[in-house]
């Protein structure tokens, strides 16, 4: 996998926290239920079809810094090129929403 390639510059630009983010947005690892197997996984708060790319997309990420441009340069061939302060910004906004996203679906899956 290409993604890979860039690893180590990630973690001696970024904190390891960042370049963890970032990798696992390149790699399709973030913990969303997609990425584990559930491939059918619906989104909790649009209803369209959950991925990566779509909580940059999402309108319950509307209000971020979570665009689609902000994926595309996420996912761009060399590698992000965030200034460090820009990357912590934007790896904090999407484990936040990650988090949030687990909390409604626990929500959801209890009470629904
Ligand atoms: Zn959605």
């Amino acid at each position: 996998m290409q993604a890979n390639g860039n690893l180590k510059k990630y973690f001696t630009q970024y904190t390891w926290e960042t370049a963890r983010t970032l990798f696992e947005v390149r790699t399709n690892m973030v913990n969303l239920d997609c990425n584990f197997g559930r491939k059918e996984s619906k989104c909790c708060i649009c209803g369209d079809e959950e991925s990566t790319e779509h909580i940059f997309e999402c309108v319950g990420s509307r209000g971020s810094q979570l665009t689609q441009q902000t994926y595309l340069r996420i996912i761009q061939p060399g590698g992000p090129e965030f200034t460090k302060d820009k990357a912590e910004e934007i790896t904090k906004e999407i484990r936040t929403i990650i988090k949030e996203r687990k909390q409604i679906q626990d929500i959801l899956n209890k009470y629904g």
